[in-house]
């Protein structure tokens, strides 16, 4: 089978690689579970001299690693370095407080001394999708790595230069052989792997029936998994808020990576007495940006991932539609090549509506109504996803009930979601469990070992 990368904004094909056969799998497996025996053992400053030499590979390649992430997958050129940039800021992060966040934490007990102790796990799987083709990995990867793992990544098919580019930087980093392999494999190769002893855990990053089926392999070989998902964010503005950041925010939080991020906001949930004069400036600001080829710098919308997205979102806009819903602007592709699709708004819609509970991966935004802001936390609830929100208001007594009341990852108040190193990551309900980043990122994937030294306990132990 072979693995391509397609140009979405020419259609071109750029590269075709053949997958991986079954004894190179089978080497690559090997040689992750050889490396990790004596991997494991490195100190953290040896770990943190090589995680700061990925960071600086980083920052100076980020116009080349950028330009493989457009040519491959469409973002914006702009976009895809500040995502190179970002990666070199986790990798600096972990390198300078894994030890730390890992460090024995001393608990009184009736022993002599009793502490917890965090170990690496081994090799881990991950499977990552195509959208932040670089920062998705990295943060999996830098406390993984940092953690004494190795990891194992099989990135979206259709991203195989990115897998490769990253595989090459933890090489050049000095890493040892099999601290961070890519399989160039499909989807269809994951479960044999999951079976396999030497892989001890997983994580994905992806859409909800990836992560169920990954999770379910996994949850029979009693494998610890991270799921990242789904998510249908709300953003919800009352009346109290700053209204024209409000907007402008919430124009970008739709658009961001041409509209696929599992954060960007989807469903925008307005108090009813500032609900026109939004609609009518967001739909301005939304009808002002610019499409075009995401490479050069003044592009805000690039092309869609795949010819699929557009004809999946283009599906979802008229089952919409069908339903009742109004196109107040966009709606449809735009007449040019490529994989393009028109920044779009829709109202009237009901929250059984297909855009109002499915994930909408690309630049089309629902309007909502809300009497009050119990109405918006309830339309705001009103999904099986529970990644992040953002809700805008000054009124505190508000903000503590948003904070309180939204079922999500996250609550940004007066902010667009965004993630950040220093502050977990991950979602409630189908968006996933698990959290990355911060030091709950880095204790996902470590034995949790309690020690016992000495002493006389009192009482019955179990
Ligand atoms: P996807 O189709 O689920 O693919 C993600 C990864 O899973 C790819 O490597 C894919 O491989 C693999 N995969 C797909 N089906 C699989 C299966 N049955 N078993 C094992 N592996 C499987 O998702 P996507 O279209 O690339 O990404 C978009 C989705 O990711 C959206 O739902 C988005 O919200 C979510 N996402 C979530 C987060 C988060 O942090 N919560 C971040 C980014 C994206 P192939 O490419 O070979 O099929």
């Amino acid at each position: 089978m072979a693995i391509a990368s397609i140009n979405p904004t020419t259609g071109e094909t750029l590269k075709t690689f053949d997958a991986l056969s079954s004894a190179q799998i089978e080497e690559k497996l090997q040689l992750a579970a050889d490396t990790f025996r004596t991997y494991r053992r490195t100190p953290f400053e040896e770990r943190a001299r090589m995680m700061t030499r990925a960071a600086e590979i980083l920052e100076n390649d980020k116009n080349a690693l950028a330009k493989i992430m457009t040519t491959e997958m469409g973002k914006p050129i702009k976009a895809a370095v500040s995502e190179a940039e970002k990666c070199a800021r986790v990798c600096r992060y972990y390198a300078e407080n894994a030890q730390h966040h890992l460090a024995d934490q001393v608990v009184e007990t009736n022993a002599r001394k009793s502490y917890v102790h965090f170990q690496p796990l081994g090799p881990v799987l991950a499977v990552m999708p195509w959208n932040f083709p670089f920062w998705q990995v990295f943060r999996f990867a830098a406390p993984a790595l940092m953690a004494g793992n190795v990891g194992l990544l099989k990135h979206a098919s259709n991203v195989p230069q990115c897998a490769l580019a990253i595989e090459e930087i933890f090489t050049r980093a000095g890493f040892p052989k099999g601290a961070f392999q890519t399989l160039l494999i499909g989807s269809g190769e994951v479960e044999r792997i999951l079976n396999d002893a030497r892989v001890v855990a997983a994580t994905l990053t992806g859409s909800e029936p990836a992560g169920a089926s990954v999770a379910s392999i996994a949850g029979k070989q009693i494998k610890k998994t991270v799921l990242e998902l789904g998510g249908s964010d709300p953003f919800i503005v009352m009346p109290s808020a700053n209204l024209d950041e409000a907007v402008t925010t919430a124009v970008k939080a739709r658009t961001i990576n041409n509209g696929q991020s599992c954060i960007a906001a989807k469903r925008f949930i307005v108090a009813a007495k500032i609900y026109d004069e939004f609609e009518r400036k967001f739909v301005e600001e939304m009808r002002a940006l610019s499409i075009g080829d995401p490479m050069e710098e003044s592009t805000d919308i690039g092309p869609l991932a795949t010819p699929q997205i557009v004809k999946d979102l283009e599906d979802q806009v008229q089952r919409a539609v069908a339903a009742g819903a109004r196109v107040l602007t966009g709606g449809k592709r735009p007449d040019r090549a490529g994989n393009f699709f028109e920044p779009t708004v829709l109202v009237n819609l009901d929250l059984k509506a297909p855009v109002s509970c499915e994930e909408t991966f690309g630049p089309v935004a629902t309007l909502f109504r809300a009497s009050g802001i119990d109405e918006a936390i309830q339309i705001a609830n009103a999904t099986t996803f529970g990644l992040g929100s953002s809700a805008w208001t000054n009124d505190p007594k508000e903000q503590a009930q948003f904070i309180e009341e939204l079922e999500a990852g996250s609550v940004f108040i007066n902010g667009m979601v965004a993630s950040d190193p220093r502050l977990p990551f991950g979602g409630v309900k189908h968006s996933g469990y698990g959290r990355e980043l911060a030091e709950f990122g880095i204790r996902e994937f470590v034995n949790i070992k309690t020690v016992w030294m000495g002493g006389t306990p009192t009482s019955d132990t179990e």
